[in-house]
């Protein structure tokens, strides 16, 4: 294979075959936008989430391969609002790459492409790990239409010989995802109002989209992991207050919540957030997933 490439070199006809070839290598932080990509790229795109769906995002563990995979990318797509503040910055460091820092066209922070929620004054968040607004957004569906024309619109930027393509791979998904979200407004309407209380402040997003109301966290402030005293005056707030539901991740731990469940009467939904989790592949499966399970366990 060197020998052929040596030749064509020589005889001025090396056309870079790989390169002409070549895909927009993609980096995400969550998997979610991983996959929202690669509906929007195809196979114009090459695309790994370093976070596993699995996994507490607020907190990651930095990998040499994590550094390896960002220093080749041309683009990097992250949540913000310092949901990966903790692990990121260093990395990004690492990978000595000039065309994923910040404020480059290869660095993509989702966040500016929708509406923040949960915005505090900075006495209030002390201690949590959500300074910065929530960085939940990409659970309500709105959002997701959001960050798919955003990651279009920086593909054709990055690539602009494909912008077309990307522009259709986009419009396709954003048509799925509009017809869904008619379906899941009306699958919805009957719960509406229904309370529920939550592990982590990861839910608002949907919550917001779904029309249900948040009467409580069992983690006194975000990242401040429940202890029996809060979980105790909670419930106290709560009782006979017609809380339904105690929503939470799978890598959150589930014996408090399922003791405040018993205790007040609620069911305890442990849901994906992120696409792979319950065995979800795409991001469309994935709040299809959460409605399904709070509309269909509601009827219950
Ligand atoms: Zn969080």
């Amino acid at each position: 294979m060197k020998m052929l490439a040596m030749l064509l070199s020589l005889s001025g006809l090396f056309l870079f075959p790989a390169d002409l070839a070549a895909k927009v290598k993609i980096v995400s932080t969550i998997p979610d936008f991983a996959a929202i990509a690669r509906e929007i790229g195809g196979d114009r795109v090459d695309v790994v989430a370093m976070v596993r769906p699995t996994q507490d995002p607020h907190f990651l563990d930095a990998k040499p391969a994590f550094v390896v995979a960002l220093n080749r990318a041309d683009l990097l797509l992250l949540v913000g609002m310092e949901l990966e503040g903790g692990w990121l910055p260093p990395l990004l460091v690492g990978a000595r790459n000039a065309d994923i820092q910040k404020g480059e066209d290869g660095y993509l922070d989702c966040s500016t492409l929708i509406p923040p929620m949960g915005i505090q004054s900075p006495d209030r968040s002390k201690g949590d790990i959500h300074p910065g607004g929530n960085p939940h957004y990409w659970t309500d569906p709105r959002n997701g239409i959001r960050i798919a024309r955003g990651i279009a619109k920086r593909l054709a930027a990055i690539d602009p010989d494909h912008a077309e393509d990307y522009q259709r791979g986009c419009d396709a998904f954003v048509e799925r995802l509009q017809a869904r979200i008619v379906d899941w407004t009306k699958r919805l309407e009957p719960v509406k109002g229904t309370r529920v209380v939550v592990y982590h402040k990861s839910w608002i997003y949907f919550l917001d989209f779904a029309g249900l109301v948040e009467a409580g966290a069992l983690e006194p402030k975000p990242g401040i992991p429940p202890s029996p005293s809060h979980v105790a005056g909670l419930l106290k707030v709560v009782q006979d207050s017609g809380v339904k539901f105690v929503l939470q991740e799978s890598f959150y731990p589930t014996e408090l919540s399922r003791q405040f469940a018993d205790k007040s009467g609620a069911r305890l939904l442990v849901l994906p957030t992120m696409v792979g989790a319950s065995g979800m592949n795409s991001y469309i499966d994935m709040v299809d997933f959460i409605v399904n399970h709070i509309a269909t366990d509601s009827e219950n």
